[in-house]
């Protein structure tokens, strides 16, 4: 699964999410299919609450505080799917493939998608929004690697908001 994909499914199903940005409804279902890469049979049968208990699995991995902590909670979910490894030979080249309980598929695709991130980038790259009306997680892409918002809507909220408390307190 892509990461933006993810976050995009977190930040619209997640019960905190949705609580800090006040916002009470889900998105529309849309075309997970295309979104997620799953396949349309699995991504079918989901319905809002599979996708709000996802979400809310998900977010504590982004709430995690440390490297340390994160691995522990990807690898304890890691335990709770029912997912192997697997090769097939598609257009005559061996592939790398993986088998999983259609149950299952959503929360695997994301663990491994997290797995990927943690172990061949940059671990600390995970994030919650800093900004006090705002709970949406990210992928730091920066390159300095010092994001602390979801958005620039964020980023410019808060800036607006501290430049405020200053001039309050200089007056
Ligand atoms: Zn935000």
């Amino acid at each position: 699964m892509p990461l933006d994909a993810l976050v995009e499914l977190v930040n619209g199903w997640g019960v905190e999410p949705r609580r800090a940005g006040a916002r009470s409804a889900v998105p529309p279902l849309g075309d997970l299919a295309d979104r997620t890469g799953l396949p349309a049979s699995v991504t079918a049968a989901l319905t809002d609450p599979d996708l709000i208990q996802f979400a809310d699995t998900i977010f504590e991995v982004f709430t995690s505080a440390g490297t340390a902590s994160r691995v522990a909670t990807i690898s304890g979910l890691l335990t709770t799917v029912d997912l192997r490894p697997d090769l097939a030979l598609t257009d005559g080249r061996v592939r790398r493939t993986w088998w999983v309980d259609a149950r299952d598929a959503l929360l695997a695709a994301a663990l491994l998608a997290l797995r990927r991130q943690l172990c061949d980038e940059d671990p600390g790259r995970l994030g919650v929004c800093v900004d006090d009306g705002c709970a949406d997680i990210y992928i730091d892409h920066s390159p300095a690697g010092r994001r602390r918002f979801c958005s620039i809507t964020c980023q410019n909220r808060a800036r607006a908001a501290s430049f405020r408390r200053r001039r309050r307190s200089a007056s």
